[in-house]
């Protein structure tokens, strides 16, 4: 049987500093654990805009659709911040999503102990906490007809338009419940039913689809209540399964839960290929970072944590996934810090390849 394919796609700023750290870790796993996979690596954002006049070529589109998982970096930076709306370095990602419809957007929340202290909250609050948001990526109020802004009564309106299909609501709920099962068998469905049509279809549609989990105990929340729980006692949650605004705006919200940007993996899931392995893509959620790109000051833990998920989620390989995870939680506890996770320790920081040497060397302890 031939490896597993993986495209890279590192992209600008330090998406490719971080990204050449995940190849390394790729290799490990290679040489160590027998987990080989064919890599390519193609460009992205303003570095394809800069080699073909369009921030993702064809080709490359094409290559995405074949692999079984695509890792990105980051896209943009602001050599390219007067370009035509039509070639911004972000519509490389959004064609990404759009082709390979990327329905699902899982964004954990994990508070590593070691970095408890970070969060904004009290550290008791935070530590231990491990929650995912699922959040509905390709349809909503963001996609909705009719949309724009026209003059009425010589005013100008700004319009847009909340929409979602039955079809829409249940792929999502079916990704977010299957998730669950691997987890703490606990769903909390988040909207605006006392306001919104779309979301009593919402409500309805998540609880008809919880008939085929009978052991996932489902609730459900108002979504400006769900802001309100994420901050006041986040760990009462295990999945959250919500749409692509409130999405948007709670899993930002539940990430800074945890501390730093440069700690935040996602995926983005579509549906079945035909070897069974869901379409997908992994990202690290922040972007390229142009006031530290080229120093080797990015912490990589991001964009090596959404690899994890690809062995997990791709790869069914979750006792590696966890290995990697672990060898990271060692290292944040052995105190080995990139600039960002310094705060007012009195430590000097690692460099981006340095991070990565400590990854390593618990990885190699693991086995
Ligand atoms: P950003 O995430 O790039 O950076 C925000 C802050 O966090 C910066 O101070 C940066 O130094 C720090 N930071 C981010 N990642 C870090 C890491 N791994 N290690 C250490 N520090 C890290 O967001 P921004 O500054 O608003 O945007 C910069 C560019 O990135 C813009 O062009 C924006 O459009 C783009 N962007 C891309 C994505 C993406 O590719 N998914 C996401 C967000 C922003």
């Amino acid at each position: 049987m031939s490896n597993p394919s993986l495209l890279i796609l590192p992209g600008d700023g330090i998406g490719q500093e971080v990204m050449a750290e995940v190849r390394r870790v790729i290799d490990w796993f290679g040489a160590k654990r027998d987990l080989a996979f064919d890599v390519s690596e193609d460009l992205v954002g303003g570095a394809a805009y800069d080699a073909h006049g369009t921030p993702l070529h064809d080709d490359t589109m094409a290559k995405a659709q074949e692999v079984d998982a695509v890792l990105l970096g980051a896209v943009g930076g602001p050599k390219y911040d007067d370009l035509d709306f039509s070639v911004k370095p972000e519509r490389g990602l959004l064609r990404l999503r759009k082709e390979m419809d990327l329905f699902a957007n899982l964004r954990p929340a994990q508070c590593f102990d070691a970095l408890a202290d970070f969060s904004s909250l009290k550290k008791d609050i935070v530590a231990g906490l491990d929650i995912m948001i699922v959040r509905e990526l390709t349809s909503g109020v963001y996609f909705g007809e009719p949309r724009g802004i026209h003059t009425e009564d010589n005013m100008r309106v700004g319009v847009n338009t909340q929409r979602y299909t039955e079809a829409e609501i249940e792929r999502g709920a079916r990704a977010a419940f299957d998730l669950a099962m691997k987890r703490d068998k606990k769903l909390c469905s988040m909207e605006k039913a006392n306001v919104m049509e779309s979301g009593i279809l919402w409500r309805d549609v998540v609880t008809e689809v919880s008939k085929d989990y009978p052991e996932v105990e489902l609730s459900h929340m108002y979504a400006d209540n769900g802001a309100m729980q994420l901050v006041r006692a986040p760990k009462q949650f295990d999945v959250i399964y919500t749409d692509n605004l409130f999405g948007d705006i709670l899993s930002d919200c539940a990430a800074m839960l945890t501390g730093s940007l440069g700690m935040l993996p996602s995926a983005s899931l579509g549906a079945p290929m035909a070897n069974g392995r869901p379409k997908a893509m992994y990202e690290p959620v922040h972007g390229s970072a142009p006031d530290i790109a080229g120093q080797g000051k990015a912490n990589p833990i991001a964009c090596i944590l959404s690899f994890a998920m690809a062995l997990r989620y791709s790869f069914d390989e979750g006792a590696d996934a966890t290995r990697l995870e672990t060898a990271i939680e060692k290292v944040l506890a052995d105190g080995v810090r990139t600039g960002d996770l310094l705060g007012d320790a009195d430590t000097t920081p690692v460099s981006t390849s340095g991070m990565t040497d400590a990854i390593l060397a618990a990885l190699d302890a693991s086995l």
